[in-house]
């Protein structure tokens, strides 16, 4: 696997008078038609602006929603191309299609310091199947390449993947990012490195796991995926969630960091419900001593020191999954309390999956943060160690 860090980015290019065509997330979360929230537009803006300000023709697409493959007006980019003329304070001219006769129409007339905005890429049904016919239309329409959507990098499409076979690739500002703290992390991270791990399931972060106890110093499990892990030292974990076939593989684990010298955390008490209820009856209990009848929904007081400690001397934390039932405000001190521990550490923090980040955002430690992944299951995916085909279609410097 060629090293990530090593790719173009769009001031590698010389933009000035071409035609340059972004991939753009611009799948931004609408009600009626109507926007509902802009982040992402405004996430991509730095690259768009770079583009403006050194002369290029500026050619954006970006999918919007699930239309499968047809053309379908609730899906369009209309409302995104409105949104966006009022951030740059240009218009942003919009083409009736995608890849079709007035899409070249008007990238054929682009001025220098122009916007046009395609209609939704995923009108094409040659898009999600990265249609090498329909690549070639997408560069058929520009002579440079700039990938700048995140959230879209672990699909190989047309817009995202295809389309670098023929014309010269880079990435822009967001996919820099990324690539400099996650690819950064993985590859050559600022020690010690501290991996988080929380949320619902083994299952779902078996391979994150796996990839992060080969890098890091130390590694904490919380969450409601922790009690498979204490079930799997012979503890009684009552009503907690159970992976009762990953308990094998939580003893591998655990045998595995033991065996690499990697510091391996898990709660030693926990805060415990009745039900899986918001305002349900609650009590701390140790980790070797959860009563039958009830479940464990967050990191116990004890639990939040340890965790605080082994973040306290980190040069880089690694977070995905909160620890506990973050959503509901009884259960959510053990995510808040690792946040706070991660902001006052200095660690450089990159935190990773969408309900994390969702969380971070909600509990106010957004701006603590050195990184925020704007792509949940790109950002996963990466932890995992897989190549991301958005990221491995684009030139190496
Ligand atoms: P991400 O999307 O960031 O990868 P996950 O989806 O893995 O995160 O985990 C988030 C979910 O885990 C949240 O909905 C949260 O309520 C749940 N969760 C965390 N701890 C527990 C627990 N002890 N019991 C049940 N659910 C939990
Ligand atoms: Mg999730």
């Amino acid at each position: 696997m060629s090293s990530a860090l090593n790719k173009m980015t769009v001031e590698d290019f010389d933009v000035k008078g071409k035609k340059v065509l972004v991939r753009c997330d611009f799948n931004v979360k609408m009600e009626n038609g109507v926007i509902t929230s802009d982040k992402r537009i405004v996430a991509s803006l730095p690259t768009i602006k770079y583009l403006l300000d050194n002369g290029a023709k500026v050619i954006l697409c970006s999918h919007l929603g699930r239309p499968k493959g047809e053309v379908n007006p609730e899906f369009s980019m209309k409302p995104v191309a409105k949104r966006l003329s009022e951030l740059l304070g240009i218009e942003v001219k919009m083409a009736d299609d995608v890849v079709g006769e007035s899409a070249h129409a008007l990238a054929a007339s682009l001025k220098d310091g122009e916007v046009l905005l395609l209609e939704n890429v995923r009108f094409e049904p040659g898009e999600t199947k990265n249609d090498p016919e329909l690549s070639k239309k997408f560069a058929s329409l520009a002579e440079l390449y700039v990938n700048d959507a995140f959230g879209s990098a672990h699909r190989a499409h047309s817009s995202t993947t295809g389309v670098a076979d023929y014309l010269p690739a880079a990435c822009g500002y967001l996919i820099q990012k990324e690539i400099q703290f996650i690819g950064g992390a993985l590859e050559n991270p600022k020690r010690p490195l501290v991996a988080i791990l929380g949320g619902a399931k083994v299952s779902d972060k078996i391979g994150v796991i796996t990839n992060l106890i080969d890098k890091c110093d130390t590694l904490i499990i919380g969450g409601g995926m922790a009690y498979t892990f204490m079930k799997a030292l012979g503890h009684n974990i009552g009503n907690s969630l159970l992976e009762e076939d990953k308990i094998e593989l939580a003893k591998e684990m655990m045998d595995k960091a033991e065996a690499k010298g990697v510091k391996f955390l898990i709660p030693v008490d926990n805060k415990v419900g009745r039900e899986y209820k918001e305002d349900t009856e609650a009590m701390i209990v140790n980790s070797d001593d959860i009563p039958d009848g009830w479940m464990g929904l967050d990191i116990g007081p004890e639990t939040q020191k340890l965790f605080a400690d082994a973040v306290k001397d980190a040069g880089t934390v690694i977070w995905n999954g909160p620890m506990g039932v973050s959503e509901w405000e009884n259960f959510a001190s053990g995510t808040v309390a690792v946040a706070t521990a991660i902001a006052e550490s200095g660690a450089i923090s990159i935190i990773g999956g969408g309900d994390s980040a969702a969380a971070i955002q909600k509990l106010g430690f957004a701006d603590k943060m050195s990184h925020i992944s704007t792509g949940g299951g790109a950002s996963l995916e990466y932890l995992e160690g897989k190549e991301l085909p958005g990221i491995a279609a684009l030139n190496d410097k």
